[in-house]
């Protein structure tokens, strides 16, 4: 898939282009709008330790550049493509680089959550790093039972969370099956972060999250300049203009690379009138 054109002009939708220039042009459409971006360069679950050491380099390359361009923009990273999974110290290693890097330019790290197995190790990494350069934060997401000790941990520590319901298929033993109780959840970590996090970032599409937190905000006069709206790159963008327009802070998580496919079935997976979208627009010409 990832080497076929046509698959990959369908991916465009979701995908802000293969190089790190033409996701540096796409932050610039967005800035222009005054939204600002955090760049992933795609990849996640390398084979070897060679492959996340080049993984690292790459990314260093990323964090120079957003730099030199000057761009309110920072960067998003998945634990796995710099090696988790075959060497935790390793792993470290690379992704110390990185935030001491962007720790020297006054840049920022997300570090992604990926499926519930890493959670633990992701957190662990997390807050060895940030109580050492700071420059780092994670994701917690709301579909976990365990979530809410996590945002306690993070608040207490500082650690800036992005929250999100959670993108990976997850078994009741972990996560909320319904998603009456992910969204109710959501809310509830939502306002603990308002209240007591360091910069949170809301990040949904979900018009009902966006209300509550809106909501909540304004209850408790938690200024706009505290916390930030997420979106996807090419997911909602009336929803995008019209948070922008009423004076909130929105980034977008945008992502390059030409490893786009695990990326590219989370997002269908989450919404199947994507299937429908992609079918459509095979038969167009
Ligand atoms: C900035 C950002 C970073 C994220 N980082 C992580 C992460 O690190 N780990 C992780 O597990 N998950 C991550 N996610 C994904 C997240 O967990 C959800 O899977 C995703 O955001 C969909 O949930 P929702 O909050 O938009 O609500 P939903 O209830 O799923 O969707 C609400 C509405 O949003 C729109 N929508 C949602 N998804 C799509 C889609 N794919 N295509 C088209 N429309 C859609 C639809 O209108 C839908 O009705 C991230 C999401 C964002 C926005």
């Amino acid at each position: 898939m990832e080497t076929s054109a046509a698959a990959r002009r369908l991916a465009a939708r979701f995908v802000a282009g293969d190089t790190l220039e033409e996701a540096l042009a796409t932050g610039q459409r967005l800035q222009a709008e005054r939204i600002a971006l955090t760049l992933d360069r795609l990849g996640e679950s390398v084979t070897s330790l060679e492959e996340a050491a080049a993984a690292r380099d790459e990314y260093l390359r990323v964090i120079e550049a957003v730099h030199e361009s000057g761009a309110e923009a920072n960067v998003s990273l998945k634990l796995t493509q710099f090696g988790l999974d075959f060497s935790r110290d390793a792993c470290r290693a690379n992704v110390e680089q990185l935030v001491r890097r962007a720790a020297e330019l006054g840049g920022f790290v997300r570090v992604d959550m990926e499926s519930s197995e890493y959670v633990d190790r992701t957190l662990e990494l997390v807050t060895d790093l940030h109580a050492r350069h700071g420059a780092v934060g994670t994701v917690i997401q709301a579909y976990l039972y365990r979530s809410r000790a996590d945002i306690e941990h993070c608040c207490e520590r500082g650690i800036r969370v992005r929250l999100c319901k959670g993108a990976y298929l997850e078994s009741a033993a972990v996560a909320f099956p319904h998603k009456a109780d992910v969204d109710r959840n959501y809310v509830a970590l939502m306002k603990i972060l308002l209240e007591r996090g360091n910069y949170p970032a809301i990040a949904t599409h979900d018009e009902k999250m966006i209300a509550e937190t809106k909501a909540f905000a304004a209850a408790r006069n938690v200024a706009r300049d505290k916390f930030e709206f997420q979106m996807l790159y090419g997911i909602r963008r009336d929803l995008q203009r019209k948070l922008v327009a009423e004076g909130y802070r929105l980034r977008l998580y945008v992502p390059f690379g030409k490893a786009w496919y695990p990326y590219y079935m989370r997002r269908l997976a989450e919404r199947p009138a994507n299937v429908f979208f992609i079918l459509r627009n095979l038969f167009r010409r």
